[in-house]
This record gives C-alpha cells, structure tokens and sequence, in this order.
C-alpha cells in the first residue's frame, strides 16, 4: 500500500492509441460528439494489474517514482481511475503531473480560446482532483504536490494572476508545494519532509546548477507510454522563449539506456520513441552531430523495438551532417519499419527573427540561410523515410507583419512534403 502515490489525469494516463502524437488531441474541447468519442480516439484507458497501478506510464513521472524508490520511499503510480483504493487511507502524499493543467499552454489555448469551451485535458485535471477520494483525504491531511512540465499553471504566482484557478485549487481543499524543474534529486526531500509534517515552501524553482548529474538520475523501474527513452537532458542553441536550453547538456550513456529499453521491453512494448531535444546530438558536447555515437545508439534500440521513433530533432544539425541521416535509416528501415516520426521546431520563416530571438536555432549557418535550411532540410527528410511534425510559432514580441509573411511563404513552400 504506497505512502506516496504520484498521478495525472486520464489524458495523459494514456497510450493514445499507439500513436504518441494522437496526444495532442486531447488539447481540443469536446465539440460536437461526446467527449466518450475523443477518449477512444485519443486517450483510451491505460490498462492497470490488480492493485491500479498502470502497464505503462507518462516517462517523466516514472523518473520521479524510480527516484523515489531508490530513495527507499514506499511510492507508485496509480491510474487515475483508481485513486480511491488507497485515499483517505495509506497515502500520505499525493504528487501529481501535467502537460497543461489547464489548458493554458498551445495548441489547448488556441483551441479553447476559438471554441470558448475548455479543452479534454483541462476537463479531465481538474475531474480528477475533485474526486472525493481526493478531497476527503485532503481533508483528513494528505499532502498534494504538483509538478510537471506545467508546474508554472498552478503555481502561486499564476494563481494571483489568474483567480479562477485559486478557486478550482481551493475547492479540492488546497496544494502545499509547487515544484518546476527537474525534480529528480529534490523530490525525495520534500517527499520525506511531507511525510515528517514538516513545513513544505509553496514554491520551489530548481536552478539549472541544482541540475542532476546523469549519475544522479534513477533508471526507471517500469515501463514508459509508448516505450519512450530519455536519451538526454538540455540543449545548447539558447532560444529566448525555452526553459530547457537553462539546463546543462547531458548524454546517458548506452548502459543506461539499455536498461531502460529492457524495462519496457518486458511489457512487450515492441515500439519506442528515443527522447532528447535533438536526437541528431546523441553524445555531442557542440552543435556537431557524431555518428559514431548516434549510430551505436540506433543500433542498441532496434534490438529492443521493432519501430523506433525520434521526440525531436533541429534543422541545423540535420543539414550539419546530412550525410548521416541516410546511415541513419540503414540502421532503423527494414520489413518491420517503413517510416519514422520526429517533431521538428520550425518556428519561424523569417530570418529576422531567427536573430532576434533564436539565433542559436541555426548555428552554425548564417540566420539568412534559415528559410532556405528549412526546406532543404524537408527534402532530405522525406527521402530518407522521415515524416516530421512541425510547429511554428506566432506572436513573439519582436515579431514583425513582414515576419509573419515570411513565415506564411515558408509554409507554402513545404506544402508538398510529406509530414
Ligand atoms: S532548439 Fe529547441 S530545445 Fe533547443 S533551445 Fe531552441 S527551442 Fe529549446
């Protein structure tokens, strides 16, 4: 019976069919069909063993649990659906997590905002937290602490911005901490002064020195959504509107994550996704990609997963080497992979703005060869088996009407690619 149980709402408890980009649609309102329609499209039930604890969970929260466990606490993850077995009870701590508590962050907001309705994982957030098994066991001195990549959404400064969100926080009888960032060492002190009853701050921000060495980063003990592996932390490119580029740069080493594929192997998740925000940079300290890393580090997935896919990679860094990206699909194409998926952050079409808020996006090129990388970069893709997910970004405050034009001509010069 876990002290510490650590969950997020249905949204996210997901595999979202397979599909991890599926994810996305639950960042839209139920409009027009019930809501039950966008469940089984987009966030169908993760499957729970006896005790409601899920198959597989969102990689980030199983990071938090390994180090709570290797921290010697009594701490799971428990489907949302199944909160009530063990609050008001054995939890004495709730931690739980989110992409978007409340629909705050895009695409959620653009489609909230033109639908005037709020979107699926907003709904499902804050159904969750109003659960009476969560509020009797707040009331009965269950401590709750949110973290997550939208930490920032609940957090007490955002909560005197925006009042509606102190009284949804009010009504399931309040949170104790707020904790941004990477939590992997801090999360046991807190976790252990939340069981001692000692005074817990309302908000912690972790500085990027605060970081954890990769030594100091538990390997998770069970499986991950989708198979997802962190491959990495940080990025070096210094775009102004990131919170990961503050963090150090790390590389796992092929041990590490071998353990962490063999994790999710076991649980037959025969498909997986290799995660950092530049897979390209596998085992770099630079802005130069090094096959010699990157192509041992394939090799080691594919003998784990049937299908591997990548969370992110840069135009920069593909046109660096372009050259590696066929080798690249020697290692992942064969009779049980035709394609792979990546998210790519276009961003913009404007050179202009590349200067004024990115410039380290298009290193080592000049910022006026962006437009012209971009669909360079769209070819080689497609020709290698490679269908990216793009996104652009609108309404930087340095963003000119000229910008945006730029932006619009990129758009329809990458129409004809597959992606
Ligand atoms: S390239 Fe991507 S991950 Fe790196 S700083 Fe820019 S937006 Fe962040």
């Amino acid at each position: 019976m876990p002290e510490v149980v650590i969950t997020c709402d249905w949204t996210m408890m997901s595999n979202h069919n397979g599909k991890e980009f599926l994810g996305f649609g639950t960042t839209t309102p139920a409009y027009v069909l019930p809501e039950r329609v966008y469940k089984r499209l987009f966030y169908p039930d993760m499957p729970v063993d006896e005790n409601g604890f899920p198959v597989a969970a969102p990689y980030g929260m199983r990071k938090i649990e390994a180090a709570l466990i290797d921290g010697g606490f009594d701490a799971r993850i428990v489907h949302p659906s199944h909160l009530h077995r063990y609050m008001p009870g054995s939890a004495k701590v709730l931690l739980i997590s989110g992409h978007d508590y409340f629909g705050l962050n895009p695409p959620a907001s653009t489609f909230g905002g033109v639908m005037h309705r709020d979107p699926l994982n907003c709904v499902n957030f804050k159904r969750m937290m109003t659960q009476p098994a969560v509020v009797e066991a707040r009331k009965q001195g269950m401590k709750i602490i949110a973290g997550g990549p939208c930490a920032w959404q609940i957090a007490p400064p955002t909560r005197m911005k925006l009042p509606w969100i102190q009284e949804f926080v009010d009504s399931f009888g309040g949170i104790d901490s707020v904790v941004e960032g990477e939590g992997d060492i801090y999360v046991k002190e807190i976790v252990r002064k939340a069981l001692a009853d000692e005074y817990l701050p309302p908000h912690v921000i972790m500085t990027p020195k605060e970081a954890p060495k990769v030594e100091q980063i538990s390997t998770i003990k069970y499986a991950s959504v989708n198979g997802l592996v962190e491959i990495g932390r940080g990025c070096c490119r210094g775009c102004s509107f990131c919170s990961v580029t503050t963090r150090p740069t790390r590389w796992y080493g092929l041990d590490k994550i071998e353990e962490e594929l063999r994790v999710n192997a076991k649980v037959n998740n025969r498909k997986g996704i290799l995660h950092s925000d530049d897979v390209f940079f596998y085992g770099s300290p630079n802005v130069m990609p090094r096959e010699e890393k990157l192509i041992p580090l394939l090799q080691l997935a594919k003998r784990y997963y049937e299908q591997v896919g990548w969370s992110h990679v840069a135009i920069a860094s593909l046109m660096t080497k372009p050259k590696l990206l066929p080798r690249c699909a020697e290692v992942l194409i064969d009779d049980k992979q035709k394609w792979w998926g990546v998210e790519i952050g276009v961003e913009t079409g404007s050179p202009h703005m590349i200067t004024a808020a990115m410039p380290g996006k298009v290193a080592p090129f000049k910022a006026s060869q962006w437009p012209e990388l971009v669909v360079q970069a769209a070819g080689l893709l497609n020709d290698n088996h490679v269908y990216p997910a793009c996104t652009f970004i609108v309404g930087l405050p340095q963003e000119t009407e000229d910008d945006v034009l730029k932006t619009i001509d990129l758009i329809d010069d990458l129409w004809d690619f597959k992606a």
